[in-house]
């Protein structure tokens, strides 16, 4: 199987920001010092919140199962450290709104060693028992979405899955944690992958890379080189934006589509993160649940940046000390990329299973510019790698004339932001879709008879 292929793969439309990833990229993983206070929030993926199963004042080793899923679209949550439970009650969450939490002080004389003992040889498991133990686990897609990742694998009857596509795309601006991941650990990356691509039971597997990361494209390689015979291919792809958002990707590296409304798993695909894979492979290899992820802290608004190895419910006012703190300029700190990220109300909210990034800006990038009126230039159109009508979209949002959006297909924008930044006037197009896609969620349209 060639290890690499090396025509130029993209897919229609999309942008090209700059990368601003030379701040991070070539600095290693650093573990952060253990800190005082942990925050776990129930709900930490797309599903059901899990269910919590300790109670206040009760002491809790580092990876032990303190809340169970609550449905099949939903994982486990583990204690990041050993310590005591103090509090289970509503805390402030990204946006704002406050929600179930458990609160867990760190023990200071703890050493904080894992005590876990590996599951049974995943090639030894049935693939239910490999979607229960990875749903007891709690991984998640590392990549932002963090959507319960056993769901992807409970395939339905009848269908197959031909390809495991590994993304490793990375495009959002300013985050390296992927990078680094495959640069560092190259051998679990490939680990992971051919765990998944047994299990799921596909032909074969690719890892899709953008361009700009050669050093992880060559420790791929090297890993490959030495086992020739894995079915496993790296793609090269062009850096544009949104490369990583799924559908793009197999457009990228497979030439198909994902028609709208249907999943990856209904044309042969299951897409994984590389955080994911690694998270697997660290399941089988030590027992480890999720409890840790790595995360860029970046942006102009930061004096010492860095990539770090996180314990899930960190404050995120823990990592920007660690980073030296804020420095006078920064006004605003986004959860995730520039791109795709929220801004974050409080310093004490968590770092959760899908965060990948803490960018913190200067009034220079966030100063809101001067909104113009529509041109009619068509850049938005050009820019939407979903083909939808972005200026009209938005023109209906803005009039507050939701139910219309839903006749421009409004619940296929994924809110990549793609079509705001080619606007040369300025319009916040993407955020006028989510608004009206949030009113859409709010009062459904009813369907006609
Ligand atoms: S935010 Fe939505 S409308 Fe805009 S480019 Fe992305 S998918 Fe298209
Ligand atoms: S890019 Fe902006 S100005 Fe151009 S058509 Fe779209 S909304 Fe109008």
């Amino acid at each position: 199987m060639g290890l690499l292929s090396s025509f130029k793969r993209s897919f229609s439309h999309g942008v090209h920001p700059a990368h601003y990833k030379g701040q991070t990229e070539n600095l290693a993983i650093q573990r952060v010092p253990f800190g005082n206070r942990y925050v776990m929030p129930l709900g930490q993926h797309i599903g059901a919140p899990a269910i919590a199963v300790v109670n206040k004042g009760q002491h809790v080793g580092r990876g032990e199962l303190i809340a169970k899923p609550g449905g099949f679209i939903s994982t486990a949550l583990h204690s990041p450290v050993t310590g005591t439970v103090t509090e289970i009650s509503p805390q402030r969450t990204l946006d704002g709104s406050f929600k179930p939490t458990i609160v867990i002080e760190a023990d200071p004389f703890s050493a904080q060693r894992v005590e876990t003992t590996p599951p049974a040889s995943w090639e030894e498991l049935s693939i239910e028992e490999f979607i229960e133990t990875v749903q007891q686990a709690g991984i998640v897609g590392m990549g932002g979405a963090a959507f319960p990742s056993h769901v992807k694998y409970s395939i339905p009857d009848g269908a197959h899955i031909d390809d495991l596509l590994v993304n490793g795309a990375e495009c959002e601006p300013f985050l390296t944690n992927d990078h680094r991941l495959m640069v560092e650990r190259p051998e679990t990356v490939i680990q992971g992958t051919e765990i998944l691509r047994q299990k799921l039971g596909a032909k074969r597997a690719n890892i899709g890379i953008e361009r700009n990361k050669p050093e992880a494209i060559r420790a791929l390689e090297k890993v490959l080189e030495k086992s020739p015979s894995l079915p496993i291919t790296l793609s090269p792809l062009e850096v544009k934006y949104p490369q990583g958002a799924e559908k793009m990707l197999i457009q990228s590296v497979y030439r198909k589509e994902v028609p709208a409304g249907q999943l990856p798993r209904d044309i042969g695909v299951a897409v994984n993160n590389v955080g994911t894979v690694v998270a697997i492979a660290d399941l089988f290899a030590t027992g480890a649940p999720l409890i840790e992820r790595v995360v860029t802290v970046s942006g102009p608004g930061i004096d010492q940046p860095a990539n770090l190895m996180v314990p899930l419910g960190t404050p995120v006012r823990d990592l920007l000390s660690f980073c030296g703190g804020l420095n006078d300029k920064t006004r605003e700190i986004i959860m995730g990329g520039p791109m795709m990220g929220f801004p974050i109300t409080s310093l004490d909210v968590p770092i959760l299973k899908g965060s990948s990034g803490i960018l913190a800006f200067t009034e220079e990038e966030t100063a809101r510019p001067h909104e113009y009126p529509c041109i009619r230039c068509g850049r938005c159109l050009e820019a939407c790698p979903y083909f939808l009508n972005p200026s009209r979209l938005a023109l209906l949002s803005r009039n507050r004339r939701y139910e219309e959006t839903m006749d421009y297909h409004v619940m296929d924008c994924v809110e990549c932001g793609a079509c705001s930044f080619a606007c040369p006037s300025n319009i916040p197009i993407a955020q006028l879709i989510r608004t009206a896609k949030d009113n859409l969620r709010q009062n459904p349209v009813e369907e006609a008879a």
